[in-house]
C-alpha cells in the first residue's frame, strides 16, 4: 500500500490536502470531541462542547462562551510540525495546489504555506463586529471577562464557523473547485463520512484520495487508500524517504 501510494504522489503535479481534528493533535492541540476529554468538558460546563461553541451561545450567553473559548480552546494553541514543512516544501516545488483546512487553529498559514483556504476559519481572525478592527488571540486571553472593541466596547467575535451558523458558501465553491482540479487528494486526519469533507471531495474526478489517519473511522471505506499511523509518519515515508 505504501509503495502504491508513494509512487503515486510522486507523479502528482496537483496535490490537494484536506486538514482535520487529527493533524491538529500531532500539533500539540486539543480534540475537544475526543470521547474522554468531551464528557469531562460537558461535566465541567454542563453543556457539551459543542453546544459550548455555538452560535446560540455566543449571541445569548457571551459571558459563557467566552469562559470556555478562552480557556479550552485559544490557551491550547498548536504548532506547525513536520507535515506542515513537507507540504511547504511541496508548493515550492509547485506541486502543490491547494490545502483546505478543517480545522480552526491555522497551522498552515503559521508554518508559511500560502495556498490555504480555511474553511471554517480560523482562532488567528477576531473582528469587532462595529467597525471591523481585527485583534490578536493574546487580546482576547488578556481581557477580562468577555473581549471588546477598544473604539466601540463591542463584543468581539472570532471569525469561526460556529455551530448551526451556515457554511460559508464562497469558501466552500473554492473548496470544491480545488478538488475538481487536483490529480491526487491527502485527507490528514479528517473524517470521510463527515458531510462537509464529503461535500468538498465530491468534486474530486480521480481514483487517488488517499487518507492518512492516526484511527481507523467508519469515513474510511471511503478513501481510494488509507495508511494508519501517525500522520507525520506516513508524511515523511511518502515523501522523504
Ligand atoms: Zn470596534
Amino acid at each position: 500500500m505504501l509503495n502504491t501510494v508513494k509512487k503515486i504522489c510522486e507523479n502528482s503535479n496537483r496535490i490537494a490536502f484536506v486538514t482535520g481534528l487529527g493533524s491538529v493533535v500531532e500539533c500539540g492541540g486539543r480534540d475537544l470531541w475526543e470521547s474522554g476529554l468531551f464528557y469531562a468538558l460537558e461535566k465541567k460546563y454542563k453543556l457539551c462542547p459543542e453546544d459550548m461553541l455555538s452560535a446560540a451561545e455566543y449571541s445569548t450567553r457571551k459571558e459563557s462562551f467566552y469562559s470556555f473559548y478562552k480557556k479550552e480552546v485559544i490557551s491550547y494553541l498548536p504548532e506547525p510540525d513536520e507535515t506542515c514543512a513537507i507540504i511547504k516544501k511541496l508548493e515550492e516545488e509547485d506541486r502543490l495546489l491547494d490545502v483546505l483546512s478543517f480545522n480552526i487553529f491555522g497551522l498552515e498559514k503559521l508554518a508559511g504555506i500560502k495556498n490555504v483556504i480555511e474553511v471554517v476559519g480560523t482562532v488567528y481572525d477576531n473582528y469587532c463586529p462595529g467597525c471591523r478592527k481585527t485583534y490578536d488571540v493574546p487580546y482576547l486571553l488578556e481581557a477580562k471577562g468577555i473581549p471588546v472593541c477598544e473604539k466601540c466596547k463591542k463584543a468581539l467575535r472570532p471569525n469561526l464557523r460556529l455551530l448551526g451558523e451556515r457554511v460559508d458558501n464562497i469558501l466552500y465553491t473554492q473548496a470544491a473547485i480545488a478538488c475538481s482540479k487536483a490529480d491526487t487528494i491527502i485527507i490528514l486526519g479528517a473524517d470521510l463520512s463527515s458531510t462537509k469533507i464529503q461535500f468538498v471531495t465530491g468534486h474530486y474526478k480521480g481514483n487517488n484520495l488517499i487518507l492518512l489517519s492516526n484511527e481507523e473511522k467508519y469515513g474510511d471505506k471511503f478513501a481510494d487508500y488509507a495508511i494508519h499511523g501517525k500522520i507525520k509518519d506516513s508524511m515523511k515515508a511518502i515523501f522523504e524517504d
